[in-house]
C-alpha cells in the first residue's frame, strides 16, 4: 500500500512522460524547480471539454510550454479549434486528446489521463489534485462531478476564470 497523500505532503515529479493510445505521439514534460503542483492542477466541465474527452470532467495540469517536448514525430498530431486561439491537440490515428492550450499563453494544459501509468501511480496527486482553477462548475452534474476533487479544495468558477462568477475558494493556499 502506498502512503496517504495530502495537499501538505505529496510526491512531486521533476519530469513525466506520456502519450496517446496508439503510441504515435509520445512526450516528455520537465517541470521547473519552483513549479506549483497545487495551482497547476485544475479541471473543466465545459461542453467542449466534455465532448473532446468523452468524460464528464476534464482533469488538466498546467505546465510551462518550454518544458514540453515531443519524443516522437508529430505526424499524427492535429490541432482542433472549437474556439479560435485555443488548441485541442489530438492524435489522428487513435483520437487521444493530449492537451489544451491558450495560444496567448506560454503554457500547456496537459490531459492528465494521457500521462504514463507509472507516473500517474506515483505522482497522480501532484498532477490531478484540483487545487487550482476548476472552471465551468455551473455545469456540474449533481451527485457526480460535484462530489469529486473540487468539492474538497481548489477554486471554483462558474465559467472561465477570467470573466465568470467566482463560486468559492476551497483551499487556503490560493
Ligand atoms: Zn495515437
Ligand atoms: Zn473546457
Amino acid at each position: 500500500m502506498s502512503k496517504s497523500v495530502s495537499v501538505d505532503n505529496f510526491p512531486k515529479p521533476t519530469s513525466i512522460t506520456g502519450g496517446c493510445l496508439c503510441g504515435s505521439l509520445r512526450y516528455r514534460v520537465d517541470f521547473p524547480k519552483d513549479h506549483d503542483f497545487l495551482k497547476g492542477s485544475g479541471s473543466c466541465q465545459c461542453t467542449q471539454c466534455r465532448r473532446n474527452t468523452g468524460a464528464v470532467i476534464f482533469i488538466a495540469h498546467t505546465a510551462p510550454l518550454s518544458g514540453f517536448t515531443f519524443l516522437t514525430s508529430t505526424e499524427t498530431l492535429k490541432k482542433f479549434y472549437a474556439t479560435p486561439g485555443f488548441q485541442r491537440a489530438f492524435c489522428t490515428n487513435c483520437g487521444s486528446f493530449l492537451y489544451w492550450r491558450d495560444e496567448s499563453l506560454e503554457d500547456v494544459e496537459l490531459a492528465v489521463g494521457c500521462v504514463d501509468p507509472e507516473y500517474l501511480s506515483k505522482f497522480g496527486f501532484a498532477l490531478a489534485n484540483a487545487s487550482g482553477h476548476n472552471v465551468w462548475c455551473e455545469n456540474e452534474i449533481k451527485g457526480v462531478t460535484d462530489h469529486i476533487l473540487i468539492k474538497e479544495r481548489g477554486i471554483k468558477w462558474s465559467r472561465n476564470s477570467g470573466s465568470a462568477k467566482f463560486l468559492g475558494k476551497l483551499h487556503e493556499m490560493l
